[in-house]
Protein backbone atom coordinates (compact mmCIF):
# COMPACT_ATOMS: atom_id res chain seq x y z
CA UNK A 1 0.00 0.00 0.00
CA UNK A 2 1.14 3.74 -0.50
CA UNK A 3 0.28 4.13 2.68
CA UNK A 4 3.16 2.98 4.67
CA UNK A 5 5.54 4.53 2.20
CA UNK A 6 3.16 7.93 2.94
CA UNK A 7 3.71 7.43 6.61
CA UNK A 8 7.21 6.94 6.48
CA UNK A 9 8.04 10.06 4.06
CA UNK A 10 5.67 12.35 5.72
CA UNK A 11 4.56 10.73 9.22
CA UNK A 12 4.00 14.45 9.84
CA UNK A 13 0.46 14.09 7.82
CA UNK A 14 -2.19 11.65 9.41
CA UNK A 15 -3.18 10.12 5.86
CA UNK A 16 -6.46 7.81 5.71
CA UNK A 17 -7.48 5.17 3.32
CA UNK A 18 -9.59 6.27 0.55
CA UNK A 19 -12.51 4.08 -0.05
CA UNK A 20 -13.88 2.87 -2.94
CA UNK A 21 -17.58 3.11 -3.26
CA UNK A 22 -19.93 2.14 -5.66
CA UNK A 23 -22.58 4.57 -7.57
CA UNK A 24 -25.97 3.07 -8.41
CA UNK A 25 -27.88 4.70 -10.88
CA UNK A 26 -30.87 2.64 -13.41
CA UNK A 27 -29.28 3.73 -16.14
CA UNK A 28 -25.76 1.35 -14.51
CA UNK A 29 -27.68 -1.30 -14.28
CA UNK A 30 -29.94 -1.50 -17.83
CA UNK A 31 -26.62 -1.17 -19.58
CA UNK A 32 -25.06 -3.60 -17.46
CA UNK A 33 -21.78 -2.01 -16.22
CA UNK A 34 -20.54 -1.41 -12.64
CA UNK A 35 -19.23 2.11 -11.65
CA UNK A 36 -17.34 2.77 -8.28
CA UNK A 37 -15.08 6.03 -7.25
CA UNK A 38 -11.51 5.75 -5.71
CA UNK A 39 -12.54 8.55 -3.14
CA UNK A 40 -8.31 10.36 -3.53
CA UNK A 41 -10.33 13.19 -2.12
CA UNK A 42 -10.74 11.58 1.30
CA UNK A 43 -7.00 10.89 1.82
CA UNK A 44 -6.79 14.37 3.86
CA UNK A 45 -8.83 17.36 4.69
CA UNK A 46 -6.87 19.95 2.96
CA UNK A 47 -4.33 18.07 0.43
CA UNK A 48 -6.56 15.97 -0.78
CA UNK A 49 -6.60 13.77 -4.51
CA UNK A 50 -3.49 13.16 -6.77
CA UNK A 51 -1.44 16.04 -5.70
CA UNK A 52 0.55 14.44 -2.89
CA UNK A 53 1.37 11.36 -4.93
CA UNK A 54 3.51 13.37 -7.39
CA UNK A 55 4.88 15.32 -4.63
CA UNK A 56 6.29 12.69 -2.64
CA UNK A 57 9.73 11.54 -3.77
CA UNK A 58 10.39 15.12 -4.16
CA UNK A 59 9.69 15.74 -0.48
CA UNK A 60 11.71 12.97 0.27
CA UNK A 61 14.37 14.24 -1.67
CA UNK A 62 14.32 17.71 0.01
CA UNK A 63 14.30 16.24 3.67
CA UNK A 64 17.60 14.55 3.09
CA UNK A 65 18.69 17.88 1.24
CA UNK A 66 20.95 20.50 3.18
CA UNK A 67 18.63 23.17 2.62
CA UNK A 68 15.90 21.60 2.72
CA UNK A 69 13.88 23.54 0.80
CA UNK A 70 11.42 23.21 -2.23
CA UNK A 71 11.07 25.34 -5.07
CA UNK A 72 7.86 25.22 -7.62
CA UNK A 73 5.49 26.61 -10.22
CA UNK A 74 1.91 27.13 -10.84
CA UNK A 75 -1.06 29.81 -11.57
CA UNK A 76 -3.56 31.40 -9.38
CA UNK A 77 -5.78 28.52 -8.88
CA UNK A 78 -3.30 26.28 -8.59
CA UNK A 79 -3.83 22.31 -6.94
CA UNK A 80 -0.48 22.08 -6.74
CA UNK A 81 0.74 24.95 -5.37
CA UNK A 82 -1.60 24.72 -2.57
CA UNK A 83 -0.64 21.12 -1.93
CA UNK A 84 3.37 22.00 -2.06
CA UNK A 85 2.68 24.83 0.36
CA UNK A 86 1.01 22.64 3.09
CA UNK A 87 3.29 19.39 2.83
CA UNK A 88 5.77 21.78 3.12
CA UNK A 89 5.10 23.57 5.91
CA UNK A 90 3.97 20.40 8.20
CA UNK A 91 7.68 19.19 7.50
CA UNK A 92 9.41 21.81 7.93
CA UNK A 93 10.25 22.30 4.92
CA UNK A 94 10.98 25.90 3.36
CA UNK A 95 8.93 26.39 0.05
CA UNK A 96 8.87 29.08 -2.82
CA UNK A 97 6.16 29.20 -5.34
CA UNK A 98 6.86 31.10 -8.73
CA UNK A 99 3.18 31.71 -10.10
CA UNK A 100 2.62 32.66 -13.50
CA UNK A 101 1.02 36.15 -13.87
CA UNK A 102 1.71 39.78 -12.28
CA UNK A 103 0.67 40.16 -8.85
CA UNK A 104 -3.36 40.85 -8.69
CA UNK A 105 -4.64 43.31 -6.24
CA UNK A 106 -6.75 40.57 -4.86
CA UNK A 107 -5.20 37.31 -3.64
CA UNK A 108 -7.40 33.99 -4.81
CA UNK A 109 -8.24 32.06 -2.23
CA UNK A 110 -5.60 29.21 -3.30
CA UNK A 111 -2.77 31.56 -3.16
CA UNK A 112 -3.82 32.97 0.38
CA UNK A 113 -3.69 29.38 1.46
CA UNK A 114 -0.29 29.32 0.24
CA UNK A 115 0.74 32.52 1.83
CA UNK A 116 -1.31 30.92 5.34
CA UNK A 117 1.01 27.74 4.99
CA UNK A 118 4.50 30.06 4.54
CA UNK A 119 5.07 29.67 1.39
CA UNK A 120 6.94 32.63 -0.40
CA UNK A 121 5.50 33.61 -3.44
CA UNK A 122 7.42 35.11 -6.46
CA UNK A 123 5.04 36.50 -9.05
CA UNK A 124 6.52 36.50 -12.76
CA UNK A 125 4.92 37.97 -16.18
CA UNK A 126 3.49 35.20 -18.39
CA UNK A 127 6.22 35.97 -20.66
CA UNK A 128 9.13 34.55 -18.52
CA UNK A 129 7.23 32.38 -17.22
CA UNK A 130 6.86 30.81 -20.38
CA UNK A 131 10.76 30.01 -20.11
CA UNK A 132 10.60 28.42 -16.52
CA UNK A 133 12.57 25.07 -18.03
CA UNK A 134 14.98 26.79 -19.67
CA UNK A 135 19.01 26.59 -17.85
CA UNK A 136 19.36 30.26 -17.15
CA UNK A 137 15.68 29.89 -15.34
CA UNK A 138 16.77 27.47 -13.47
CA UNK A 139 20.75 28.55 -12.80
CA UNK A 140 19.20 31.83 -11.14
CA UNK A 141 16.75 29.61 -9.33
CA UNK A 142 19.59 27.55 -7.70
CA UNK A 143 21.41 30.76 -7.15
CA UNK A 144 18.76 32.78 -5.72
CA UNK A 145 17.67 29.98 -3.34
CA UNK A 146 19.90 27.75 -1.66
CA UNK A 147 20.33 25.13 -4.15
CA UNK A 148 16.53 23.94 -3.46
CA UNK A 149 14.81 20.96 -5.07
CA UNK A 150 12.78 22.29 -7.82
CA UNK A 151 9.31 20.97 -8.66
CA UNK A 152 8.40 21.26 -12.34
CA UNK A 153 4.82 22.85 -12.80
CA UNK A 154 2.04 20.09 -12.02
CA UNK A 155 4.74 17.82 -10.83
CA UNK A 156 5.19 16.52 -14.40
CA UNK A 157 8.62 14.76 -14.18
CA UNK A 158 9.47 11.12 -13.74
CA UNK A 159 9.84 11.30 -9.38
CA UNK A 160 6.22 12.78 -9.89
CA UNK A 161 4.87 9.76 -12.38
CA UNK A 162 6.75 7.41 -10.06
CA UNK A 163 5.00 8.60 -7.14
CA UNK A 164 1.94 9.03 -8.54
CA UNK A 165 1.86 5.17 -9.50
CA UNK A 166 1.74 4.12 -6.20
CA UNK A 167 -2.01 5.14 -6.47
CA UNK A 168 -2.80 1.95 -8.70
CA UNK A 169 -2.23 0.10 -5.26
CA UNK A 170 -5.69 0.98 -4.25
CA UNK A 171 -7.07 -0.67 -7.09
CA UNK A 172 -4.69 -3.21 -8.52
CA UNK A 173 -6.41 -6.49 -7.08
CA UNK A 174 -9.86 -5.40 -7.30
CA UNK A 175 -10.95 -6.64 -11.39
CA UNK A 176 -11.33 -3.37 -12.68
CA UNK A 177 -12.00 -3.73 -16.55
CA UNK A 178 -12.02 0.32 -16.61
CA UNK A 179 -9.99 3.11 -14.78
CA UNK A 180 -10.94 6.50 -15.46
CA UNK A 181 -8.78 9.77 -14.42
CA UNK A 182 -8.75 13.41 -15.20
CA UNK A 183 -5.70 14.45 -17.04
CA UNK A 184 -3.89 18.09 -17.03
CA UNK A 185 -0.22 17.62 -17.56
CA UNK A 186 -0.55 13.65 -17.60
CA UNK A 187 1.77 13.14 -15.05
CA UNK A 188 -0.94 11.15 -12.95
CA UNK A 189 -1.94 9.32 -16.32
CA UNK A 190 1.34 8.27 -17.19
CA UNK A 191 1.63 6.57 -13.75
CA UNK A 192 -1.09 5.00 -13.77
CA UNK A 193 -0.78 3.32 -17.41
CA UNK A 194 3.12 2.66 -16.60
CA UNK A 195 2.33 0.81 -13.39
CA UNK A 196 -0.52 -1.21 -14.99
CA UNK A 197 0.24 -4.67 -14.59
CA UNK A 198 -3.46 -5.79 -15.18
CA UNK A 199 -6.04 -5.96 -17.94
CA UNK A 200 -7.16 -2.96 -16.75
CA UNK A 201 -7.85 -0.49 -19.52
CA UNK A 202 -6.72 3.47 -18.01
CA UNK A 203 -8.73 5.80 -19.44
CA UNK A 204 -7.62 9.49 -19.34
CA UNK A 205 -10.28 12.43 -19.77
CA UNK A 206 -8.07 15.27 -21.27
CA UNK A 207 -9.25 18.62 -19.46
CA UNK A 208 -7.41 20.29 -21.77
CA UNK A 209 -8.40 21.46 -25.25
CA UNK A 210 -6.77 20.09 -28.27
CA UNK A 211 -4.44 18.14 -25.94
CA UNK A 212 -2.31 16.50 -28.97
CA UNK A 213 1.24 15.33 -27.41
CA UNK A 214 0.71 12.61 -25.19
CA UNK A 215 3.13 10.20 -26.90
CA UNK A 216 6.24 13.53 -26.03
CA UNK A 217 4.99 13.46 -22.79
CA UNK A 218 5.19 9.65 -22.22
CA UNK A 219 8.20 9.51 -23.72
CA UNK A 220 9.59 12.34 -21.40
CA UNK A 221 8.32 10.42 -18.67
CA UNK A 222 10.08 7.38 -20.08
CA UNK A 223 6.41 5.19 -19.70
CA UNK A 224 6.56 1.82 -20.43
CA UNK A 225 3.23 0.82 -21.57
CA UNK A 226 2.74 -2.87 -21.35
CA UNK A 227 -1.12 -1.96 -21.53
CA UNK A 228 -3.82 -0.64 -22.98
CA UNK A 229 -5.16 3.01 -22.47
CA UNK A 230 -7.22 5.59 -24.09
CA UNK A 231 -7.15 9.32 -24.02
CA UNK A 232 -10.55 10.97 -24.68
CA UNK A 233 -10.53 14.11 -25.25
CA UNK A 234 -14.56 15.14 -26.28
CA UNK A 235 -14.87 16.54 -22.46
CA UNK A 236 -12.71 19.32 -22.17
CA UNK A 237 -16.12 22.06 -22.20
CA UNK A 238 -14.39 24.47 -24.07
CA UNK A 239 -10.71 24.08 -21.84
CA UNK A 240 -8.89 24.43 -18.99
CA UNK A 241 -11.16 25.66 -16.21
CA UNK A 242 -13.80 26.36 -18.96
CA UNK A 243 -16.78 25.56 -17.68
CA UNK A 244 -20.50 25.77 -19.18
CA UNK A 245 -24.06 25.49 -17.38
CA UNK A 246 -24.49 21.79 -18.27
CA UNK A 247 -21.13 21.24 -16.53
CA UNK A 248 -21.98 22.68 -13.27
CA UNK A 249 -25.39 21.66 -13.30
CA UNK A 250 -24.49 18.11 -13.81
CA UNK A 251 -21.68 18.79 -10.79
CA UNK A 252 -25.11 19.95 -8.73
CA UNK A 253 -27.13 16.67 -9.90
CA UNK A 254 -23.72 14.47 -8.83
CA UNK A 255 -23.70 15.94 -5.59
CA UNK A 256 -27.36 15.63 -4.97
CA UNK A 257 -27.59 12.02 -6.24
CA UNK A 258 -24.74 10.91 -4.71
CA UNK A 259 -23.29 13.25 -1.89
CA UNK A 260 -19.68 13.64 -3.49
CA UNK A 261 -18.74 17.62 -4.38
CA UNK A 262 -16.87 17.65 -7.72
CA UNK A 263 -14.43 20.37 -9.23
CA UNK A 264 -15.39 21.81 -12.32
CA UNK A 265 -11.78 21.80 -13.74
CA UNK A 266 -10.86 18.28 -13.67
CA UNK A 267 -13.76 15.72 -11.58
CA UNK A 268 -16.53 17.36 -13.23
CA UNK A 269 -15.56 16.69 -16.71
CA UNK A 270 -13.84 13.19 -16.13
CA UNK A 271 -17.51 12.39 -14.42
CA UNK A 272 -19.96 13.98 -17.56
CA UNK A 273 -18.08 12.08 -19.64
CA UNK A 274 -17.86 8.48 -18.03
CA UNK A 275 -21.79 8.83 -17.88
CA UNK A 276 -21.88 10.38 -21.53
CA UNK A 277 -20.17 7.14 -22.12
CA UNK A 278 -22.32 4.98 -20.67
CA UNK A 279 -25.25 6.38 -22.15
CA UNK A 280 -23.66 5.98 -25.99
CA UNK A 281 -22.82 2.27 -24.61
CA UNK A 282 -19.15 2.52 -24.88
CA UNK A 283 -18.09 -0.05 -22.30
CA UNK A 284 -19.32 -3.44 -23.17
CA UNK A 285 -22.03 -5.79 -20.45
CA UNK A 286 -20.10 -6.50 -17.48
CA UNK A 287 -17.56 -3.67 -17.36
CA UNK A 288 -16.76 -2.61 -14.30
CA UNK A 289 -15.42 0.13 -13.99
CA UNK A 290 -13.32 2.97 -11.60
CA UNK A 291 -13.33 6.62 -11.49
CA UNK A 292 -10.97 7.89 -9.45
CA UNK A 293 -11.64 11.25 -7.48
CA UNK A 294 -8.54 12.94 -7.86
CA UNK A 295 -9.54 16.30 -5.11
CA UNK A 296 -8.91 19.69 -6.80
CA UNK A 297 -11.80 21.13 -4.25
CA UNK A 298 -9.86 23.54 -3.47
CA UNK A 299 -10.32 25.17 -6.97
CA UNK A 300 -14.02 25.52 -6.51
CA UNK A 301 -13.53 28.85 -4.12
CA UNK A 302 -12.81 30.56 -7.17
CA UNK A 303 -16.44 29.68 -8.32
CA UNK A 304 -18.02 32.11 -5.82
CA UNK A 305 -16.11 34.69 -6.60
CA UNK A 306 -18.28 35.55 -9.99
C1 LIG B 1 -3.79 18.36 -11.04
C2 LIG B 1 -5.06 17.61 -11.09
C3 LIG B 1 -5.31 16.64 -12.07
C4 LIG B 1 -4.38 16.38 -13.22
O1 LIG B 1 -3.25 15.66 -12.87
P1 LIG B 1 -2.06 15.54 -13.92
O2 LIG B 1 -1.13 14.62 -13.26
O3 LIG B 1 -1.47 16.93 -14.05
O4 LIG B 1 -2.59 15.08 -15.20
C5 LIG B 1 -6.50 15.94 -12.02
N1 LIG B 1 -7.40 16.19 -11.07
C6 LIG B 1 -7.21 17.13 -10.11
C7 LIG B 1 -8.27 17.35 -9.14
C8 LIG B 1 -6.03 17.86 -10.09
O5 LIG B 1 -5.87 18.80 -9.16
Amino acid sequence: MPQSLMNEIVPEIQWNIPPIVKLSDPLFEKNDVELSMLRLDKIHPIVSGNKIFKLLYFLQEAEKSADRSIVTFGGAYSNHLAATAFACKELKIKSVGIVRGEKPKVLSATLLFCLQNEMKLEFISRSSYSKKNEDFFLKDLQNRYNDPVVIPEGGFSVKGMKGASLIAEYFNDKNFTHVCLPVGTATTFAGLVNGNKTKTEILGFSVLKNFNDLEKRFDELDVRVNKKYSLIGDYHFGGYAKRTHELISFMQNFHEQYKIALDFVYTAKMMFGVFDLVHKNYFPAGSKILCIHTGGLQGNSSLESD
